[in-house]
């Protein structure tokens, strides 16, 4: 059997078992294969000087590629093909790689489990049983199943970091500001990333690299800002709280491993982090209301076959498009934005939101190239990713609620506009557990060194059955 032949079937079963993908572009399937099949192997992907020429990637779908699918998981927007390619690919086309196809998400990226998808179900590669987190899930299951070397995935409030971390591969939410958001469709705008996930971190750097940087088309973004390596090996660890048995030993593995690497470690307490996901759920859910308001099915999406008049053709394609946890949302975010009770949250909720970012610059430093080397007490701070590795359905899952409280960890680096890496820290139980480091704005390149130690110390180990092609 050619190389060809072994890609394609491992690329079917594995894609069988996992259900990542919404959309799979034949022709790049049988170009991937090809690639391999004339080189036997990828050109050099894993190895830290690495060019993403002929590499294939995943795309989550709610992130613009020509002529693909843009569902966003929605029933609402399935028929919809876009007409533009976003920022973050055209760059990643430039430098030679193409997307494979388009990955299953929690429906507008609202969900932790993928399972909020209208489309398909996405199951987690370590444990077919399990989900493979959200919602990037589908992007993370790709990935780690080793259907793709990297694929991008968009993180609002966690969903790069978490299916990361209960896929086992690496993914980054960089700086809000650091990618442009050109071509993503709009959850809540002000906390919006391009992410990456990818099988280790030279390979995510590297991707970041090619997609960061000003764009005129996302006024938000900014030229990266390079601040000197910190001199002190120093990481600040957060005591975390009401961690599953394994996550905390996973977490206790990550900090002995640091200390061995020779980092010294200060326990830091944040004691705003307690009103994070709150804070996170009524910004989210207010700019969410205004965002989703443009998908009436007139201008495109699914349209009801029958209406009396333009307001009930309207009310119908929402109501028949959106799922419940959609609607959900939306009456939250039109609930805390009335008028007059604006005060009560939405205010309440920016306060919370000014005080996280103010206790994260106290431990990291600012911003600012000016005060970088003032206060620098710690290059990164190292916390959990998710309370819990990847969950169960039915039973031995997480209610809704469960799920939106332990976004605590990651939708604080949202609030705060701050990157954040999250890697495999061990694997416990069959399942992986993944830990993150949150670093100062645009200096990605320490949270990437610090994984890169951490890694190159203890490769990070895949599911069964997985067979790396791009090495
Ligand atoms: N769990 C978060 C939510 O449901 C993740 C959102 C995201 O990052 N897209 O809102």
């Amino acid at each position: 059997m050619s190389t060809t032949e072994d890609f394609s079937a491992y690329f079917a079963r594995m894609e069988e078992k996992t259900g990542a993908f919404i959309e799979v572009d034949a022709a790049a399937l049988k170009k991937a294969a090809d690639a391999l099949d004339k080189a036997g192997k990828m050109n050099g992907a894993g190895t830290s000087a690495q060019s993403l020429c002929a590499l294939p990637f995943a795309v989550k779908d709610n992130i613009a590629v020509e002529g693909m699918s843009l569902s966003c998981g929605s029933k609402l927007l399935s028929p919809v093909r876009a007409p533009y390619t976003a920022a973050a690919v055209s760059k990643l086309l430039e430098a030679g790689a193409f997307p494979l196809g388009k990955t299953n998400m929690d429906e507008f990226g609202m969900g932790s489990s993928t399972d909020a998808s209208a489309l398909k179900k996405t199951n987690n590669p370590w444990d077919e049983s399990r989900v493979a987190g959200g919602s990037s899930g589908g992007s993370a299951a790709a990935v780690a199943a080793g259907l793709v070397p990297f694929a991008l995935g968009s993180d609002t409030g966690g969903s790069v970091r978490q299916p990361a971390a209960f896929c086992g591969v690496v993914g980054l939410k960089p700086t809000y500001g650091a990618v442009s958001r050109f071509g993503l469709v709009a959850y809540a705008s002000s906390l919006d990333t391009v992410g990456i996930l990818a099988g280790n971190t030279a390979l995510c750097k590297s991707v970041f690299d090619v997609i960061k940087g000003k764009d005129e088309r996302d006024q938000t973004t900014e030229g990266s800002v390079r601040y000197p390596l910190p001199a002190k090996k120093t990481l600040a660890v957060l005591a975390p709280q009401a961690l599953e048995k394994e996550t905390a030993a996973g977490f206790e593995k990550a900090k002995e491993r640091f200390s061995a690497l020779g980092y010294t470690l200060i326990e830091v307490d944040i004691p705003a982090l307690k009103y994070a996901a709150p804070a996170y759920y009524t910004i989210a859910t207010a700019e969410a209301s205004a965002n989703l308001a443009r998908f009436d099915g007139v201008r495109y999406g699914k349209r009801s076959s029958f209406a009396e008049n333009s307001d009930e053709l309207v009310d119908k394609a929402r109501e028949e498009g959106f799922g419940a946890e959609v609607k959900l949302r939306i009456l939250l975010g039109t609930f805390v934005l009335r008028s007059g009770f604006q005060d009560r949250y939405y205010h309440r909720a920016q306060r919370i939101r000014a005080a996280i970012r103010e206790s994260f610059e106290k431990i990291l430093g600012s911003r600012k190239p000016e005060a970088a080397n003032q206060n620098v007490e710690a290059a990164a701070i190292l916390m959990p990713v998710f309370p819990c590795r990847a969950f169960g359905r039915g039973g031995g899952g997480l209610s809704a609620f469960e799920q939106k409280a332990a976004d605590l960890y990651t939708c604080c680096a949202n609030l705060a506009g701050l990157p954040a890496l999250s890697f495999q820290a061990s694997v416990e139980g069959g399942l992986p557990v993944g830990v993150q480091l949150m670093g100062r704005a645009f200096d990605e390149e320490t949270l990437f060194a610090l994984a890169a130690d951490y890694e190159a110390a203890h490769p990070f180990r895949h599911p069964a059955e997985y067979k790396d092609w791009w090495k």
